[in-house]
C-alpha cells in the first residue's frame, strides 16, 4: 500500500485529537497524522481553528501514539509555533500556494529547519503557480517537498466538491518526477461516499499516496463534515483500495483513458453551460422581438471558431461539422 496521511479536517479538542490518534495507530499505511489549527474560511465568522490549543493536543498524540503530526501554515508565525510544539510536517494550502508573496514569506521561515514540506494546488488549476511554490520551498532548503493534488476550484458543473482535472497532477509528475505527488481525495469528492471512488483513481493515476480527512463524528465536525470518513469508513476504505501492478501492460491505457474520461466530463460540464445560456439569450430575443438566427453573427462567429480551432491544431472540417451540430442544437433549444 502506498503511504496515507490521515486525520480531522481541524483539530476541535484534546478528545478528538487523541481518539483519532488512537484509532490512526492501528492503520498500518498510516504514518502521520493531518489536522488544521488555522482554518482558512471562505468567509469570515465561521470556526477559525484552536491555534496554539490544538498544536499542545497534536504534541500530546504524538508523544502517545507515536505518529509524525502535519499542521497547514498560512504566515511565517504559524511555521515558529509548530517548530514550537514539535509539529514534524507542515502544509500551504489551496488558499495559499496560489501567492507567490506569501510562499516566499512562509520560506523563509522554513529556512534552516527540519521541518518536512507539501504544497497544495492553488484553487485554480495554474500548474507553473504550484510548480513555483514547491520550488520556493525547495530554495529554502527543505529536501523531499510534496506536492498534494486537491482538486480545482471551477466554475464546472460536476458530482464532485472540487473537480480533479487529472491532467494537471499528471502533467506535474511528468514535470517533475523526482518529487511525490499526494493526492487529497476528501476535498476533491465534497462528500464521503465520493472518497473512495477519488482515492482509487488517484492510486490507478499511480500517484504517490493519500492525504485523507478522518473524524471520530464526522456529522458533528466543525469544518467540512460531509466529507470527513469515520472510523469505520476508514477502515472499510484501506480494506478494498488496490494497488495495481503499474508495470503490466494495459495499465498505461487504463491511465490515458481515465484522462479521456475526465477531459470528456469537463467538456460535457462546458456544453451543458453553455446550452443554459443559449435558453437565456432565446428568452431575451423573445421578450425583445429579436430574430433567432442572425446570418452576420453567425457567419463571423463560425469564422471565428475555425481560425481558433485551427490555432488549436483541430482540423477544418472537424470544427465546421462540430459547430454547425452545436448551432443546430442552440436553435432548438431557441424554439426555431
Ligand atoms: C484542509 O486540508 O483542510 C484544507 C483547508 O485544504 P485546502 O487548502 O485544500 O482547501
Ligand atoms: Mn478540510
Amino acid at each position: 500500500m502506498k503511504p496515507i496521511i490521515a486525520g480531522p479536517c481541524s483539530a476541535e479538542s484534546q478528545e478528538q485529537i487523541l481518539k483519532t490518534a488512537e484509532f490512526l495507530s492501528s492503520q498500518t499505511p498510516v504514518n502521520t497524522m493531518r489536522a488544521g489549527v488555522w482554518k482558512p474560511r471562505t468567509r469570515p465568522g465561521g470556526f477559525e481553528g484552536c491555534a496554539e490549543d490544538g498544536l499542545r493536543w497534536l504534541h500530546e498524540a504524538k508523544q502517545r501514539f507515536g505518529l509524525s503530526m502535519a499542521v497547514e501554515v498560512a504566515v511565517p508565525e504559524h511555521v515558529e509555533l509548530c517548530l514550537k510544539h514539535q509539529i514534524d510536517m507542515v502544509w500551504l494550502g489551496a488558499r495559499t500556494s496560489g501567492n507567490p508573496f506569501a510562499v516566499q514569506e512562509i520560506a523563509e521561515a522554513l529556512r534552516g529547519t527540519q521541518l518536512s514540506a507539501m504544497v497544495k494546488n492553488p484553487l485554480n488549476p495554474d500548474l507553473q503557480s504550484w510548480l513555483g511554490a514547491i520550488e520556493r520551498i525547495e530554495k529554502s532548503g527543505i529536501s523531499g517537498v510534496k506536492a498534494v493534488h486537491r482538486g480545482f476550484s471551477i466554475n464546472l458543473e460536476s458530482q464532485f466538491r472540487y473537480p480533479p482535472m487529472w491532467e494537471v497532477p499528471v502533467e506535474i509528475k511528468r514535470l517533475r518526477p523526482d518529487i511525490a505527488v499526494f493526492c487529497d481525495p476528501s476535498h476533491i469528492a465534497g462528500e464521503a461516499h465520493l472518497v473512495p471512488i477519488i482515492a482509487q483513481k488517484a492510486l490507478d493515476m499511480e500517484m504517490d499516496g493519500l492525504m485523507i480527512e478522518v473524524h471520530p463524528t464526522p456529522k458533528a465536525a466543525l469544518t467540512d463534515a460531509s466529507q470527513q470518513l469515520d472510523f469505520a469508513g476508514f477502515e472499510h476504505l484501506l480494506q478494498h483500495l488496490i494497488v495495481k501492478n503499474t508495470t503490466s501492460p494495459g495499465n498505461e491505457l487504463q491511465q490515458m483513458r481515465a484522462l479521456i474520461d475526465d477531459l470528456d466530463e469537463e467538456l460535457i460540464a462546458v456544453l451543458a453551460k453553455r446550452m443554459k445560456l443559449v435558453g437565456e439569450i432565446g428568452a431575451y430575443k423573445n421578450t425583445n422581438q429579436i430574430t433567432i438566427l442572425q446570418m452576420e453573427r453567425w457567419k463571423a462567429a463560425m469564422k471565428h471558431r475555425i481560425d481558433f480551432g485551427r490555432k488549436n491544431q483541430l482540423d477544418d472540417d472537424f470544427m465546421l461539422a462540430l459547430w454547425r451540430l452545436i448551432h443546430s442544437e442552440s436553435l432548438r433549444i431557441q424554439g426555431n
